[in-house]
């Protein structure tokens, strides 16, 4: 483990540095050297993670040391990496935002002068900020193939996981002076999963009645935000919504090139541009650092460093206002700069204030952050047991090639007087007891069964009828129908 900048230790606060993959280490070592020509107060340790450290046989892509040092210091400040492909690996910028709960994902777009837009051109300003939900979602990662033809991805999303990110937003929104604060979702269609997302976004709205809130769908938010993007400050989105809309956002702005990102946990944070490692381009000292520099910022604020960061800041924007650009933006007319020659124009700009959207000069304050403690137990985040919950029955998925009647009459010999078979859906469409015989049909069918007259389950019951029927069915999964309270917890198949 390298470490730079060990001069003055004492007043120094030590943070993790990942220098990643592609144009990684070239933007890394661009914010660095501004960083340290402005006299940031960090002492850097660098360590080892991304695409050679898979290579070199570490499953999760970093080193026992680069762990340790995370989870002492507390701050990640990382470039982008790769997960080598086709290896079943899974992504490492992922596994870090995992791994340290790093529950909220803050990204930051803003009209910067200098870099010219569709919406800079027609004096539309956008000043917007994306919370996206950084742990659940689809990016549980559980896939199964349930057949040879039918692959099935699961998506959590959890009460206090929601919570975690909603009060982090509605906290921002609050130190901001965010007047309004929007939740996109999807729940017209996932009622379950999106709809308990949404639910508690209003819970935890009402401990903030200074603040305004609204829900938009997702399709139309991202109408809307195309349309007219002044009208939103802040939108708290889950996991996969959030990243899709938070690339568009990018593009309000001028680009990845733009898109700073914050991960923010109780313990950890981690802070890296929203852009991955740009392979075509990397090695040609051409990339854009101004996302990771951005991202940067936002650690130096996130640890108090508040002087140094307006410093940097200001001259980023005086820079930029200059024209002074890389390849992937600016004037055509006027030449671009290297990766390093743009750093460089940003050192020699040091002390220079813009004339437009010039950062506020603050001194450094006391860091809110504190180094993590370690916890003897993983913690349990949960809420209050409900007085009644309850397994109503269960839905068995099966394989078969057979049609639902054939299926059907099978089942219902097998049942006995207390179970009724309720419906069979087949890609969440029912196909009995009534449906339409255009629907076309996959080799793998969900039947629903459920317990007649308030007979209640449990597991036992269950797995021994999911047994029984296992002698005639080729099961591929069985998932249980509970109550909670009077909530049913599972959806109704499409047309039951
Ligand atoms: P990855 O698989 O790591 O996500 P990618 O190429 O799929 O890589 P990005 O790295 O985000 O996705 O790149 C998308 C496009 O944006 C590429 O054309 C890339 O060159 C460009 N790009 C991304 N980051 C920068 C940057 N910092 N400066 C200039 N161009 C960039």
């Amino acid at each position: 483990m390298a470490k730079k900048k060990a001069s003055t230790p004492q007043s120094f606060q030590r943070i993790s540095v990942a220098s990643g993959d592609g144009i990684g280490p070239e933007i890394m070592n661009a914010v660095l050297d501004i960083f340290n020509a402005a006299d940031v107060p960090l002492t850097y340790e660098m360590v080892h993670m991304g695409k050679h450290w898979f290579e070199q046989g570490h499953s999760t892509g970093m080193t026992e040391d680069a762990k340790d040092s995370i989870e002492t210091n507390g701050i990640l400040f990382k470039g982008p990496m790769e997960t080598p492909k086709g290896k079943g690996m899974k992504s490492l910028n992922v596994t870090a935002r995992k791994m340290w709960n790093t529950y909220a994902n803050r990204r930051v777009f803003k009209t910067l002068h200098g870099v010219d837009t569709v919406y800079s051109k027609a004096g539309i300003p956008i000043n917007l900020t994306i919370i996206r939900e950084n742990i659940e979602d689809t990016y549980g990662g559980i896939e199964h193939m349930l057949t040879r033809d039918v692959a099935l991805g699961r998506r959590f999303i959890t009460r206090e996981g929601s919570r975690q990110v909603h009060k982090f937003a509605f906290e921002m929104a609050r130190k901001e002076g965010i007047t309004k604060v929007f939740c996109g979702h999807k729940a017209n269609i996932m009622k379950l999963t999106d709809g308990l997302f949404l639910d508690v976004f209003y819970e935890v709205a009402k401990d903030y009645p200074e603040i305004k809130t609204a829900d938009i769908i997702v399709d139309d938010l991202a109408m809307k935000l195309v349309v007219k993007p002044q009208d939103f400050q802040m939108v708290i989105l889950p996991n996969l919504q959030g990243d899709i809309i938070s690339d568009l956002c990018a593009g309000l702005v001028g680009g990845l090139g733009f898109a700073p990102s914050a991960n923010i946990g109780d313990n950890i944070c981690i802070f890296e541009a929203v852009h991955g490692t740009a392979p075509d381009i990397t090695g040609q000292n051409k990339a854009n650092p101004t996302a990771l520099l951005m991202s940067g910022l936002m650690m130096l604020r996130h640890l108090g460093i508040m002087k140094q960061a307006s410093i940097i800041e200001n001259a980023l924007l005086y820079t930029l206002e200059k024209g002074i650009h890389t390849g992937d933006f600016g004037d055509k007319s006027v030449t671009s700069k290297s990766t390093n020659e743009f750093a460089k124009a940003i050192i020699s700009n040091l002390g220079q204030v813009p004339k437009k959207g010039k950062a506020k000069e603050m001194e450094n304050s006391e860091s809110l952050f504190k180094k993590p403690v370690k916890p003897e137990i993983q913690k349990m985040l949960t809420s209050p047991k409900l007085e009644k919950e309850a397994i109503l029955g269960m839905d068995l998925f099966i394989e078969s090639e057979k049609q639902a009647n054939e299926i059907a009459a099978q089942v219902k010999l097998k049942l006995h007087p207390g179970l009724k078979l309720v419906m069979i859906s087949n890609r969440g469409t029912q196909v009995w007891p009534s449906s339409s015989i255009f629907t076309e049909c996959v080799n793998q069918y969900r039947i629903r069964i459920e317990g007649t007259k308030g007979l209640r389950l449990n597991d036992t019951d269950v797995l021994a009828l999911a047994t029984l029927l296992s002698k005639s069915l080729k099961i591929c999964s069985v998932e249980m129908l509970n109550l909670y309270g009077e909530k049913r917890g599972y959806s109704l198949a499409q047309g039951q």
